[in-house]
């Protein structure tokens, strides 16, 4: 029997398991499946932990993400088109919920689908090589419950192991003498501990934004980001400032190329992630920095060089849950044998023109249209349901939009769902308010106190 063996159980691996259950249920014949899992549940980054550094069993923690962080984009642009808001909630929530309330979406439609006995957790995967005579792959993992290494062969491998996990640290002069505390984004956990505290924040995309704003709700001092190549440009609060680049450090102050300086107490590296594979072999391994076409990948999911090895997930992420089950639909019927791959030379072209493409983007408008074409290309090949990617990227706008107005209260808004026209429901608590995260809390039936329509 054909078997695949899937690396990760977060959102992009659970994508790939429900996908092939999905052609399952009606009638193909798919596939042994095997998904290793290091961490003892299914969620990936959604699976939240206290831990930093390394986890119970000295693997790297993987999951960057902290308390109280709370959904960034509107949900109504990650809803899977199998599996809604409606159904899993079973009436309408807010648009941005908090983390706990989105991994419990993410997992209500995998238990839906049975496909728990798939995945073997605490197992991680240690090396995965290719057999060129017997065109097999070897995966050797180590299963942390029995304590024992064991190897087995796989005709398919699927890569979804994510790619905001091992930090990208930059060094600046001075931080070894730093009298305070320098930690990158992937080991912050909540905001409390900078209460009353001069925070500097390094970077400008989204970990500097959030962890920022998330310092700024509990009560920091004053925040301090500053950027390499542009500035967020938001309008801040008094106590926010941004600033060009970092130069050095002395113990106690923070330098910056606009010749400034300012006292600071902790410094917190919002500086990015690496695209990590440390158990793939050589011939097997993606390089690249975090960009919306990668080369290398067909249809941004199969691996030129050999197309028994698939990547789900390893794009920059507008568009995240839906792009995953696009890609691992994609995948899923490649290995079944309804989807015909060209010739090596055919798909480095194909890829070509998009990754240049990507580069011709003059702005983030045209990013999620790039994005929601490409997940369209996706769909239009499978029977993975289809759905308004034009209403997804006019949500995008609005979001951008609200962003832009206020920085603070762009979660109070709400939009209408893509795929049921269900329109969400304004939380009971704005965001700067809402100081309990739990799903508990999300979830209780209190008046609104504010509405704001997207
Ligand atoms: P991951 O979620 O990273 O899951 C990978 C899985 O692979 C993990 O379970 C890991 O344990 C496992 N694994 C890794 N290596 C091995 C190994 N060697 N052996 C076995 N198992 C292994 N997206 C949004 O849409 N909205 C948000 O608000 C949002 N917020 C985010 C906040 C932060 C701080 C970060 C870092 C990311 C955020 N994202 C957000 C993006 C997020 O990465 C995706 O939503 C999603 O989790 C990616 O899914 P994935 O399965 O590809 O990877
Ligand atoms: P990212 O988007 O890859 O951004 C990395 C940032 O680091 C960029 O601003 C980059 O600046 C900067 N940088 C890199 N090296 C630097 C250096 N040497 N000096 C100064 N700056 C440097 O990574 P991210 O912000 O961590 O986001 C990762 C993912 O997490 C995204 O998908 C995001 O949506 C998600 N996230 C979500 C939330 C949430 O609220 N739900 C919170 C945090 C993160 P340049 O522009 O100069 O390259």
């Amino acid at each position: 029997m054909t078997r695949v063996a899937i690396i990760g159980a977060g959102p992009s691996g659970m994508a790939q398991l429900r996908a092939f259950q999905s052609a399952q249920a009606r009638g193909a014949e798919i596939p042994e499946m095997v998904c290793f899992e290091k961490q003892s549940d299914w969620g990936g980054q959604w699976n939240y932990t206290w831990h930093t550094g390394l986890d119970e069993h000295g693997e790297p923690v993987h999951s960057s993400m902290y308390r109280y962080l709370w959904s960034n984009g509107p949900k109504e642009c990650l809803e899977f088109a199998d599996y809604t808001f409606d159904e899993h909630f079973g009436r309408p929530i807010g648009s941005y919920p908090p983390r706990e309330v989105l991994w419990d979406y993410i997992k209500g439609r995998v238990e839906k689908a049975n496909v728990r006995q798939y995945v073997r957790f605490n197992t991680a995967v240690r090396f995965v090589s290719f057999d060129e005579t017997t065109r097999l792959f070897t995966v050797t993992v180590q299963d942390y419950e029995k304590d024992r290494i064991y190897t087995e062969q796989f005709d398919y491998v699927v890569v979804a192991s994510g790619h905001f996990s091992t930090p990208k640290i930059p060094e600046f002069p001075g931080f070894e003498h730093f009298g305070g505390r320098i930690l990158h984004a992937h080991d912050f956990r909540d905001a409390l501990e900078f209460k009353d505290k001069n925070v500097l924040i390094v970077g400008s995309s989204y970990s500097a934004e959030d962890i920022g704003s998330q310092c700024y709700k509990y009560g920091a001092k004053n925040i301090i980001s500053c950027y390499r190549t542009a500035p967020m440009g938001y309008k801040w609060p008094e106590n926010w400032s941004e600033r060009p680049q970092l130069t050095h450090v002395d113990q106690t102050h923070a330098y910056f190329k606009d010749g400034s300086s300012t006292a600071v107490d902790a410094i917190i590296l919002c500086t990015g992630y690496l695209h990590h594979f440390p158990f793939l072999e050589e011939s097997l391994r993606l390089k690249t920095n975090n960009i919306l076409y990668p080369l290398n990948l067909y249809q941004g999911v199969v691996w030129e060089q050999n197309p028994q090895l698939f990547y789900l997930g390893m794009q920059d992420q507008w568009y995240s849950f839906n792009m995953f089950d696009a890609q691992a639909w994609y995948a899923r019927d490649v290995m079944l044998g309804r989807i015909q791959l060209p010739n090596l030379e055919e798909m480095q072209a194909d890829t070509q023109v998009w990754h240049e493409q990507e580069q011709t983007l003059e702005d983030v408008h045209a990013m999620y249209k790039f994005q929601g074409d490409y997940i369209m290309r996706l769909i239009e090949q499978t029977d993975y349901p289809t759905f308004d990617i034009e209403g997804v990227r006019k949500t995008f706008m609005a979001w951008k939009q609200h962003k832009k107005e206020n920085i603070m209260t762009f979660r109070d808004h709400t939009y209408r769902s893509l795929m049921t026209g269900t329109m969400a429901a304004p939380h009971h608590t704005t965001w700067l308010q809402a100081l309990d995260d739990s799903l508990e809390a999300y979830l209780q039936e209190l008046a609104p106190v504010q509405q704001k329509v997207g």
